[in-house]
């Protein structure tokens, strides 16, 4: 990973390097998943991109190969985690996008959320 694809700033950034710790899900040379601190489901963690990107709202053509891969992995994994299978189990796929959208952390995260109901929040 060069530099230009990351900010030292960033916190997400920082989980990838390892320099914060997390639980990790899932990992290859292009994605990083790790559970999320604060979970708002029995099943929920997050998938990111490796190289830094500020939110859907960045995205553009070029991004849309990678975001197909990043989506496709998401059912993968969320069996892997515990989801139930498809259609009573299923899962939820969600992408905060700026303020008015709920974004916290501004780097490009998909939120897997699935389990049992009731969910504690949502
Ligand atoms: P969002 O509102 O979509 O930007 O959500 C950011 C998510 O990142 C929240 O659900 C947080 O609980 C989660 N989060 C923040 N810091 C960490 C961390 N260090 N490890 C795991 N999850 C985190
Ligand atoms: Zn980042």
């Amino acid at each position: 990973m060069s530099s230009a694809d990351h900010d030292p700033n960033c916190i997400f950034c920082k989980i990838i390097a390892k320099k914060i710790p997390s639980r990790v899900v899932y990992e290859d040379e292009e994605f990083f998943a790790f559970h999320d601190i604060h979970p708002a489901a029995p099943v929920h963690f997050l998938i990111i991109p490796k190289a830094h990107l500020e939110s859907l709202a960045h995205a553009g053509a070029e991004h849309a190969p990678m975001l197909g891969r990043l989506l496709a992995l998401a059912p993968r994994l969320a069996l892997e985690q515990g989801c139930n299978p498809y259609p009573e189990g299923g899962f939820r796929v969600l992408a905060n996008t700026g303020r008015e959208g709920g974004q916290e952390v501004q780097h490009l995260h998909f939120h897997v959320m699935g389990g049992p109901r009731p969910w504690p929040r949502g």
